[in-house]
């Protein structure tokens, strides 16, 4: 059996998939509740991260790094916003724990107030799904986002360039032809099984 889940059982799945999410997990990865539920699977972050044309991003909601840390590993500088100051702290300790922490300048606060203090063109968004449980209203749209996706799209079409967005496989597109944007779509696939996508509207 593998190891007991420090966060609660509810997401002992979660911790057992620790290594798909840090390859270095042991080597003193730091993490919470939410930031585990929420991390972008190494793998994917960095396939992410290739896709991704700019060289300075701003990462609208940090987590714990997962993204950001795929990013600077890209050779990308990173703006990593995170309102939790626990989480913004973690962030600067798995940077470290990557050897990429020269490559990521982290911000705490409120994403609407903070990105546009900062100069870049591509913004990457993976705001908060609403928990583990997100998959029990069948079909996800913008407004399941927390803060709302319509506001947060607005702001980065109006302030960025380049703006990439994770949705969830449940998620409804036909919620983003209101935007009148081309996109592409990318499966964002682990052990053959699509756990996400994301979008690069251009
Ligand atoms: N991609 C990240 C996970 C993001 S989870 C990773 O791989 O680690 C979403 C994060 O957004 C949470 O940590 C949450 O605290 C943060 N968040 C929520 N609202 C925010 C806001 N308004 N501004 C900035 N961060 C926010």
């Amino acid at each position: 059996m593998g190891e007991t889940c420090p966060f609660g059982t509810d997401v002992q799945r979660y911790w057992d998939k620790r290594f798909e999410y840090f390859l270095r997990f042991n080597d003193g990865i730091k993490i919470d509740k939410e930031g585990l539920y929420s991390v972008t699977p190494e793998k994917i972050a960095l396939e992410i991260a290739e896709h991704t044309k700019g060289d300075v991003i701003v990462d609208a909601f940090g987590g714990v790094g997962g993204n950001a840390i795929a990013f600077a590993r890209t050779g990308k500088k990173v703006y990593c916003i995170e309102l939790d100051e626990d989480r913004k702290s973690f962030i600067e300790h798995n940077a470290k724990v990557y050897g990429v922490d020269d490559l990521i300048h982290t911000i705490q606060g409120d994403f609407f107030a903070k990105a546009s203090t900062v100069s870049a063109k591509t913004v990457f968004l993976d705001p908060p799904w609403g928990g583990p449980s997100y998959k029990e209203s069948g079909s996800f749209k913008l407004n399941n986002f927390s803060p709302d996706g319509t506001k947060i799209l607005d702001y980065a079409f109006l302030n960025f360039d380049e703006v990439v967005l994770m949705v969830p496989t449940i998620f409804d597109f036909s919620e983003i032809e209101k935007f009148d944007k081309q996109y592409d779509l990318q499966d964002n696939v682990i052990n053959g099984e699509i756990i996400s996508q994301t979008i690069y509207f251009s």
